[in-house]
C-alpha cells in the first residue's frame, strides 16, 4: 500500500464538483490568491492554486490548478527515481506514461461520475 500524504492545507479539489461555493473576493476557494493569481491584474490571467504535493513511497506527486476565461486544468507532476540500469529505466518511463493516460482516461471519459473513480 502506497501511503499518500498531502503536504498543503489549502487542498486543490476540497470543493464537491457539484457544490456551488462562492467566490470570495473573486476567487476561487482553491486559489492562492497571491503573486501566483493573476487574474485580477491582466487580461487573460489565471487563478493559481498553491502546488499540493504528496509524498509517497515512490516520490512526490505535485498538483496546481488553474483557472482563466476559458475554463480551468490541472498540472500535475512526479518526481521519482528510476532504475540505474538505462533499460529498465526507459521502460519505467513508458509505463509510467502508459499508465497515467489510462488513468487520465478513465477518469476524464465524458459522462464519468469522478465522485467514484
Ligand atoms: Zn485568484
Amino acid at each position: 500500500m502506497t501511503a499518500l500524504t498531502p503536504r498543503t492545507t489549502k487542498h486543490i479539489g476540497q470543493t464537491a464538483p457539484d457544490q456551488t461555493v462562492p467566490w470570495a473576493g473573486g476567487h476561487p476557494p482553491w486559489c492562492a490568491r497571491d503573486h501566483r493569481c493573476t487574474a485580477a491584474h491582466i487580461t487573460g490571467g489565471e487563478h493559481v492554486s498553491e502546488p499540493e504535493r504528496w509524498k509517497t513511497s515512490h516520490g512526490t506527486l505535485i498538483a496546481t490548478r488553474y483557472h482563466n476565461a476559458r475554463g480551468g486544468w490541472v498540472e500535475i507532476r512526479t518526481v521519482t527515481a528510476l532504475d540505474p540500469h538505462e533499460p529498465i529505466a526507459q521502460a519505467q518511463c513508458r509505463h509510467l506514461i502508459a499508465v497515467t493516460h489510462t488513468v487520465f482516461d478513465r477518469v476524464l471519459r465524458p459522462g464519468k461520475d469522478t465522485n467514484h473513480a
